[in-house]
């Protein structure tokens, strides 16, 4: 309990600063590059509101301060009870404009760094949401990635595997769709549904091609091991990975469901398989707990976003990934002398054309 009101405190204080410092920092850039004039925000009655000025370094720094209370690192002792499913502050509707000023903001910042490592052409990044049904998954990727130059980014959406896949290891499909260096990769969903839903339902594994002697009771603890040497040499080759787990509250879950059958425009989002799953909610749990004990490491961490705020969740997963990436200092490739003295020629050629 102590240390879950120390959570709460700090969320609270975190979420204050990160807010009041993104927003001051995009108005001084829209106001500079003139992209919206006279669009003011209105910061009335918010309690995010402040003036102070950031640096680009700054609002790094407090990416990484505010990502970094939802991140597990080493997964020894975690226990997913001790991460809330919700802020724990209160935000009103006198906050929402400064909260979407505060995405924009955040997505500016990887719009840049992704341009840099496009230009690069070294490291890759691999994002992976995993998450329960409704809890934002399609949402958060959308309005995180909205900015960024779909050149240099790949979203692949993992369902049940096809007979192709099935005729090869669970590894793979995923293998297949490994974001080649420059980019992004968005796993929406991954090889961790191979110790998630097909552990929740063991008839999946049973009624795969594996051979039945290799279905031993080691089987999750052996596939917890070769993911984390998978992601270890994914590292070793350039790949950065971070995993969010979009940790929704099982009464928000509820919330949303009736909300896509209530709402005709919605209808297709929602399945009855959807709410077959719900029923195996705390096998899920259990699930993702053990998951995330047994994967989250220092270089390729798991981060427990709250859900049941989609815009508090989406600012949460765009300052983990500028962290992650501002880590990864990234530069403009330096041009030589030799190809500048070049590009003068050339501009003077062009320059003389008739
Ligand atoms: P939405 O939020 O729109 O519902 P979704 O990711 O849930 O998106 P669906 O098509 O509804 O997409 O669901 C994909 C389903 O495929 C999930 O129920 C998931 O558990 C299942 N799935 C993914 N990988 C595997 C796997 N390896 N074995 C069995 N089922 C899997
Ligand atoms: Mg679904």
């Amino acid at each position: 309990m102590i240390i879950l009101s120390f959570l709460l405190n700090f969320t609270a204080i975190s979420v204050h600063l990160f807010l009041i410092n993104m927003s001051t920092m995009a108005r001084k850039k829209k106001s500079s590059e003139k992209k919206s004039p006279g669009k003011a925000v209105s910061t009335k009655g918010s309690k995010l509101d402040d003036i102070s000025k950031l640096s680009n370094k700054e609002l790094k720094e407090r990416a990484r301060k505010f990502s970094k209370q939802y991140c597990v690192g080493d997964g020894g002792d975690f226990q997913l009870k001790k991460y809330s499913t919700d802020p724990n502050i209160d935000l009103g509707p006198e906050d929402k404009p400064l909260m979407k000023l505060t995405l924009e903001t955040g997505v500016e910042a990887l719009a840049e760094l992704q341009d840099k490592m496009y230009a690069q052409d070294k490291w890759s990044l691999l994002v992976i949401f995993q998450a329960m049904d409704a809890a934002g998954k399609d949402g958060a990727i959308k309005h995180v990635m909205s900015g960024i130059n779909p050149q240099g980014c790949q979203v692949t959406s993992f369902k049940a595997p096809s007979a192709e896949e099935l005729d090869h290891d669970y590894l793979w499909r995923c293998q297949k769709n490994m974001p080649e260096r420059g980019r992004i990769g968005i796993f929406n969903r991954s090889y961790y549904e191979d110790v998630l839903v097909v552990r929740v339902h063991e008839s999946i594994l049973h009624a795969s091609k594996l051979p039945e002697e290799l279905v031993t009771p080691d089987i999750w603890k052996n596939r917890f091991k070769d993911i984390r040497n998978y992601e270890k040499h994914l590292s070793r080759n350039g790949t950065r990975i971070i995993k969010f787990f979009l940790n929704v509250s099982k009464k928000e879950q509820k919330k949303r469901f009736i909300e896509r059958i209530d709402n005709p425009d919605k209808n297709w989002k929602f399945s009855s398989a959807d709410a077959k799953e719900r029923n195996y909610w705390d096998d899920y749990m259990k699930s993702y707990e053990e998951m995330i004990r047994n994967t989250s490491t220092r270089e390729s961490p798991w981060y427990v976003v709250p859900a049941d705020n989609k815009s508090y969740a989406r600012i949460v997963i765009v300052s983990a990934i500028v962290n992650a990436m501002d880590k990864l200092n990234l530069e403009y490739p330096v041009v030589s002398k030799e190809k500048i003295a070049e590009l003068k020629t050339i501009k003077q050629a062009l320059l003389d054309e008739k």
